[in-house]
């Protein structure tokens, strides 16, 4: 692998290998750009096949969270650790801590959280040598992002159904959700409170069976689910749920849900734009998550982390006014939001501050 090519192409900052003999610690935190502020990104433990994959993975997923927080609106920059490992079976109390002395190395340069393959118990190990982490246990952090990210998704999803069928309301509107997990059963809630009209599927039994005791829903089977007739697809499950397959089926004027990379391809992006299905960019309306957590960081407050993420709001908003001025798909619109505010406040920051 070409790495100083690759850091080159995409203007990555920082690329750091941290290797621990006594934990096993090897680990691979990645720094893409911290033009607004300290770069914030979780921490995904994965078993990679080859160290090449994992750092491909760090790389890619910093890049990610660059975009996101950028677009959120967040002060941050994007990072990403990931630690190659069996989660079931190599976790310690050891490689986490020593995973938070690198962490504290960069003097705040990188701020860390919970990703895939980690958990709060992890965070609360990293958290005993930095402070430079987030999803701690402690007296005034977050806890659980889900439902934050599900109000995000809800709240995005009334900004595009105010663009594409001329007000915010979803009362009445047919919404089918795949997947009930997590962030899908609180999504549910909110548009069942709000008077949608449900139409559900999970693999498991045992989520859909949560929501059918409390809220009401037509529940369908899991390939059922991209052909229903309905106003919005909320992808809840997993990504690359929109392609070739499943196009052509889709009967819905609107896709926007909780899941990352729903476009297989970017040209599936284009796709839907010349179908004139409207596509709510994925890392734009599944925020509220990273949002709720980057509160804690100013010390964590419920009511200013809410308001915030009622926000994704107004952010989907800004996507969708850019999409429409230059004509281009909404995938392609939340990348020119985040460039746009990195560059105009990159550029603010060419007037001379001493000791700042
Ligand atoms: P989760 O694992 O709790 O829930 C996923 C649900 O989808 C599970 O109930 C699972 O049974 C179901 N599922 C899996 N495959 C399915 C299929 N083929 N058809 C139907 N249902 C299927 O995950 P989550 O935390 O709710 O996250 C959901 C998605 O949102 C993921 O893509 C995740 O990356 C993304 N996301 C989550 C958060 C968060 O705060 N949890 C934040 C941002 C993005």
């Amino acid at each position: 692998m070409d790495i100083f090519k690759y850091l080159e192409t995409y203007d990555y900052e920082q690329l750091i290998v941290c290797q621990d003999r006594t934990s096993g610690l090897k680990a691979i935190i990645c720094i893409h750009d911290t033009t607004i502020g300290p770069a914030l990104g979780g921490t995904r433990m994965w078993n990679y096949a080859s160290e090449e994959e994992a750092i491909l993975d760090a790389l890619r997923l910093a890049r990610g969270m660059t975009y996101k927080n950028a677009a959120a609106g967040l002060n941050l920059g994007g990072g990403k650790t990931v630690i190659i490992g069996d989660s079931r079976t190599q976790k310690s109390e050891e490689l986490f801590r020593a995973f938070g002395r690198y962490v504290q190395s960069l003097n705040g340069r990188y701020i860390t959280a919970e990703d895939v393959g980690t958990t709060v118990r992890d965070m609360d190990w990293v958290h005993l040598e930095t402070n430079f982490v987030t999803g701690v246990s402690a007296s005034g952090a977050s806890g659980d992002p889900s439902p934050m990210t599900a109000r995000g998704v809800w709240r995005g999803m009334k900004a595009a159904a105010k663009e594409k069928f001329g007000k915010d309301s979803l009362q009445g509107k047919k919404v089918a959700i795949q997947g009930l997990g997590h962030v899908g059963y609180y999504l549910a809630k909110h548009l069942q409170e709000e008077g949608a009209k449900l139409i559900v599927t999970d693999i498991h039994e045992d989520a859909i069976k949560r929501v059918l005791n409390e809220m009401e829903a037509t529940v369908v089977g899991p390939d059922e689910i991209f052909g229903v007739e309905a106003d919005i697809f909320a992808p809840c499950a997993m990504g690359a749920v929109v392609n070739d397959e499943t196009i052509p089926r889709f009967k819905f004027a609107i896709i926007a849900g909780a899941a990352n990379n729903v476009l297989l391809e970017e040209r599936h992006g284009d796709k839907l734009h010349d179908l004139g299905i409207l596509y709510a960019p994925d890392y734009v309306i599944n925020s509220g998550g990273v949002i709720n957590v980057a509160d804690e960081l100013e010390g964590y407050n419920r009511a200013r982390a809410l308001q915030k993420v009622d926000m994704v709001y107004d952010n989907v908003e800004k996507v969708l006014k850019i999409a429409k001025e230059m004509n281009i798909p909404t995938y392609k619109a939340a990348d020119r939001l985040a460039e746009e505010r990195i560059r105009r406040l990159g550029q603010i920051r060419s007037t001379y501050l001493r000791n700042r």
